[in-house]
């Protein structure tokens, strides 16, 4: 059977744990070769890279802030070097800090704005002029519910984060779409991973539990369930698709009506 990317280069922002590293681990077992991105855990992103390469796969790990523009032009000049080309950009690094209008911080704030909205941008500036070359790309941003207006406590600048990286998809997509390269988010719900348990805070699986109970589906997210959303608005499956935001959630009860 072929594989769904097979032959293609994908670089996987945020890659050395939660989402992006699940991510970076299904493009790679569907051919593709993947450059895996962390911002400080090298060892966790070489872990990726020896699983890939143990599936013999291809990719290396490429140390870079996304927040920084610099560091993602010389990593995508690294990729560009090993890899020969992009052709999937999967923005998926993001941070989240607690806050409200009342209580957030505003260094806490610059720094989201710098990696969630900031890195999106850099990113998609660093690869986009090969993919015109080429008249070919996949860029997959990962937003959030968050984005859309949840109730979530203590994410008020978070979520306004989310809902710009949802604004950037579409207008990127209407910028790149006549050059053959399609843009779409995932917007997930509660996912298992770091980022999850932290904004959970002390009772873990009391919050999470909790958070299963709004979902049709009973439970939250792993990881895997994005990797996959990914995976399809990656491959050629899905290459008239654009401008599109599809929500990986469980389906949650809660977005039914206004009326709670
Ligand atoms: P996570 O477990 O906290 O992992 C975050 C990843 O992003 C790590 O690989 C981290 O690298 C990387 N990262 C952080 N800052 C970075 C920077 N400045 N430059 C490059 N990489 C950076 O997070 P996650 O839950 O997998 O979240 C992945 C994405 O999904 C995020 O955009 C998040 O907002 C979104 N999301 C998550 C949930 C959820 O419930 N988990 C829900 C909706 C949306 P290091 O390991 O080197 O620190």
């Amino acid at each position: 059977m072929s594989r769904r990317v097979d032959g293609k280069v994908a670089l996987v922002t945020g890659a050395s744990r939660g989402v992006g590293r699940a991510t970076a681990l299904r493009l790679a077992r569907e051919g593709a070769a993947v450059v895996v991105n962390y911002a400080q855990r090298e060892k966790d992103a070489r872990q990726v890279v020896d699983e890939v390469r143990a599936g013999g796969g291809e990719a290396f790990a490429a140390g870079a802030d996304v927040g920084r523009e610099a560091a993602v032009r010389s990593m995508v000049e690294q990729a560009v070097r090993r890899f020969g080309r992009i052709d999937i950009l999967v923005n998926n690094a993001g941070i989240s800090h607690p806050g409200n209008l009342l209580t957030l911080d505003e260094a806490a704030l610059d720094e989201m704005i710098a990696v969630n909205l900031k890195g999106v941008i850099h990113c998609g500036r660093a690869v986009t002029p090969g993919m015109i070359e080429r008249r070919y790309g996949r860029i997959v941003n990962i937003a959030s519910i968050a984005g859309f207006g949840t109730a979530l406590a203590d994410t008020t600048p978070y979520a306004a984060t989310k809902a710009a990286v949802i604004t950037l998809t579409k207008r990127f997509a209407l910028e790149l779409g006549p050059h053959g390269i399609t843009v779409n988010a995932i917007s997930p719900g509660f996912i298992r991973t770091d980022m999850a348990t932290a904004m959970a805070g002390g009772d873990t699986e009391a919050m999470l539990d909790a958070v299963a109970r709004k979902a049709m589906l009973r439970r939250v997210g792993l990881p895997e369930d994005i990797a996959y959303a990914v995976l399809f608005l990656a491959s050629d499956e899905a290459s008239f698709i654009s401008a599109q935001v599809l929500t990986v959630d469980g389906g949650r009860m809660d977005f039914l009506s206004h009326s709670g």
